[in-house]
């Protein structure tokens, strides 16, 4: 018997043969000794067979949810399942604030650590580049903690839940501080590819929105961090003499007719980083929700070359996509992370849910990306193979060592990772 749970998007049933919802780590531990074979569970966010199991899947939603600040050391230690929300809430009220936030504040910190998810910024890392300390419970139930500077590292935090149940993350955070969010509409490709660094760094977190097709529904998003007393703002962009680009005159949702009232607020009100660094409100359905998503990591060497070759290749996907976004992340030395090694620009498709039409246009993204060596995102649709996986991930090999070492019997191994790991 299936559980026949779905993940967010409902593109993926899940195989498992069962759904635990343990209340104490002590209980959590003893699932984990019992199962022949289990994998936690975050929020379901992502689009693959990725976090299933063929045995038990366990979700951490009912574990307390401990939000402990330790304001001295700069960091708090969370529960694996608490969601961005909560834990953002928490920060906020204390007075702290993480670097950065994915689109959506729905997700678990967990989930989200393990498959390298990230923001948008020249100098914000992606979220698992914030962990200062991992939790796990290995296959035989026991706790084990590793931090970073500790040998291993670099391979634990990006770990794909291959490696065991994460039950507590350890955060870097900083004082609190607010942001204001202004749109600008119709940025032209000859910008998009000249001025590339001057925009995507023209303030503290910048997205471009693109259907690889058309400028006129180009749009730029510019979070910036600004003193709580306003003082005088100058639009960032402004200096960029970028022809024909407006700023937007009422609130802009990056999908067409979707509902504004789903975003954070932009026309340049301030308020804490929590409620304007990602793109959705907590209260509602991030995004369209009948989607599916893929994402890509190139080098940000290549970023203005890859716009270019994704420019020209959109005629050959554009019909099942939704809509596109261009992000920057700082580079990171985690094993699995899609910036790892360098600064990195990340090319993320909003497609339509029709997986087969979708999964038939992935291959034209992937061969106008190869040259620079695009990484797929790990929690997304993509069709690249184990072998140039290899490649394009260079400690995958390393990864696939340490999970032999600290999970020789595969007790938290699924198809996704046979696929992968080999
Ligand atoms: C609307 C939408 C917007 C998105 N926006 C972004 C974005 O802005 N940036 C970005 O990079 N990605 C984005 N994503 C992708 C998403 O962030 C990733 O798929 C992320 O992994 C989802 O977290 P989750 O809690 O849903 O994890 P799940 O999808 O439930 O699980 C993901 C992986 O984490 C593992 N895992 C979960 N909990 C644990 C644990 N306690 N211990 C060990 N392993 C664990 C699972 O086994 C699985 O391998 C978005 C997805 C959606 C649907």
């Amino acid at each position: 018997m299936q559980t026949r749970e779905t993940n967010w998007s409902g593109n993926y049933v899940y195989e498992a043969l069962e759904l635990l919802r343990p209340r104490s780590l002590a209980e959590l531990a003893e699932i984990v000794v019992d199962a022949e074979q289990v994998r936690a569970l975050g929020s379901r966010h992502s689009f693959t067979d990725l976090a299933d199991s063929p045995g038990t899947l366990v979700s951490l939603g009912d574990l307390p949810q401990d939000v402990e600040i330790d304001g001295e050391a700069g960091v708090v230690r969370v529960s694996a399942g608490v969601t961005y929300a909560h834990l953002s809430t928490e920060l906020y009220r204390a007075g702290w604030a993480l670097g950065g936030m994915a689109s959506l504040p729905h997700i678990t910190v967990a989930g989200a650590v393990a498959t390298g998810t990230h923001g948008s910024g020249d100098r914000v890392g992606s979220l698992a580049s914030a962990v200062r300390a991992v939790e796990t419970l290995g296959a035989d139930g026991r706790p084990r903690t590793i931090g970073r500077g500790e040998s291993g590292f670099d391979g634990q935090v990006v770990s794909l839940g291959a490696l065991g149940v994460v039950t507590h993350l350890t955060l870097d955070v900083e004082p609190t501080f607010q942001v204001r969010q202004d749109v600008h509409l119709a940025l032209g490709w000859d910008d998009l590819v000249e001025k590339f660094d001057a925009i995507m760094g023209s303030a503290y977190s910048v997205s471009v929105f693109t259907d690889w097709v058309r400028s006129e529904r180009n749009q730029v998003w510019v979070k910036s961090r600004v003193q709580p007393d306003g003082g005088t703002f100058v639009d960032p962009l402004g200096a960029l003499d970028l022809s024909g680009l407006s700023p937007a005159v009422a609130m802009t949702h990056m999908l067409r007719g979707a509902p504004e009232e789903a975003l954070t607020a932009q026309l340049g009100e301030p308020g804490p980083w929590h409620e304007r660094l990602p793109h959705f409100r907590m209260e509602f359905t991030p995004s369209r929700g009948a989607e599916l998503q893929s994402e890509y990591f190139v080098p940000r060497r290549h970023a203005a070359a890859a716009v270019a070759a994704l420019h020209e290749a959109g005629p050959g996907f554009a019909d099942q996509l939704q809509v596109g976004e261009i992000r920057t992340i700082a580079g990171d030395q985690l094993w699995l992370s899609g910036a790892y090694g360098e600064d990195t620009v990340a090319f993320h498709f909003t497609w339509l849910l029709d997986p087969p039409a979708v999964y038939a246009v992935l291959p034209v993204i992937e061969a106008a990306l190869r040259p620079f060596g695009g990484r797929p995102h790990w929690g997304k649709c993509f069709t690249v193979e184990a072998p140039e996986l290899r490649e394009v991930y260079p400690r995958l090999v390393d990864f696939a060592t340490l999970r032999d070492d600290l999970d020789p019997d595969r007790k938290f191994g699924n198809g996704f990772l046979e696929r992968y790991l080999v």
